[in-house]
């Protein structure tokens, strides 16, 4: 991650690199989402990137992608990807593609009554703590199954689309892959449950560091920063 281009040259890289990994693993490349992640970085450079062919974008924090938002709008479509509170689900309800943080009922809650208000569907993918480390969120894998029966009763106008997770902060690829693996495994165990609405084709997992692991591993949506567009300086903004 240290030669770092322009934001055209990273994202051929990359693009090279995901295009490789998915003829390893009998897959299309279109079949894979690179998602730019866009956290502290400013508009121009987000810009830059669309202009490169990016077509999706994803936030951490609510009240910056909305703020980013009313700039871009739909020139691109706008992902939630962190850990999200429920009182900030007002700041990207209407602004959103994909929500990748579903975590817990007080979430859909907030989510549903916000959704029906505005006559929308959300769509969303249920963030799974495969590693069960302290510091990640996200619903343990033994609870995803009955958590996914309760949305596909109880919150129509959310469409759960997939699975998410983060990999650990660590350099033992066989045990990120292990990781990857597991949650791949698990949404096609739901996926064979056949619950009424919910849709396991989506596999949100691999960052700048892991995504061609990812790949291998069946992942459908990348979500790549630093890889793009360099460190993330947390105090410009
Ligand atoms: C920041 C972030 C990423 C991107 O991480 P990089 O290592 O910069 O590619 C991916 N997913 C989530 C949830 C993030 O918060």
């Amino acid at each position: 991650m240290t030669n770092l281009g322009s934001i055209k040259e990273n994202l051929s890289v990359i693009r090279t690199k995901i295009d490789c990994e998915a003829k390893k693993s009998n897959r299309s490349k279109d079949d894979i989402t690179l998602l730019a992640v866009t956290k502290t970085v400013d508009v121009d450079a987000i810009y830059e990137a669309i202009e490169e062919g990016i077509t999706d974008v994803g936030e951490n924090k609510p009240q910056e992608l909305s703020r980013k938002y009313q700039v871009i709008g739909d020139a691109v479509r706008w992902h939630q990807i962190g850990s999200l509170q429920t009182n900030k689900v007002k700041y990207i309800i209407d602004k959103v593609h994909m929500i990748h943080s579903l975590d817990r009922i007080a979430l859909c809650e907030e989510i549903q009554n916000r959704a029906e208000k505005i006559g929308r569907s959300i769509n969303c993918l249920v963030q799974v703590n495969i590693s069960k480390e302290e510091s990640k969120h996200g619903l343990d894998e033994e609870d995803v199954v009955e958590f996914i029966n309760d949305v596909s009763n109880n919150y129509k106008n959310i469409k759960i689309k997939g699975l998410m997770t983060m990999a650990p902060f660590i350099d033992d690829k066989d045990e990120i892959r292990s990781v990857f693996k597991r949650l791949k495994d698990l949404s096609i165990k739901i996926d064979s449950l056949n619950i009424p609405d919910i849709d396991m084709r989506t596999l949100s997992m691999g960052m700048s560091g892991d995504y061609d692991i990812a790949i291998e591993e069946g992942s459908t949506i990348v979500r790549v920063g630093t890889s793009i567009f360099g460190e993330r300086n947390y105090n410009k903004n």
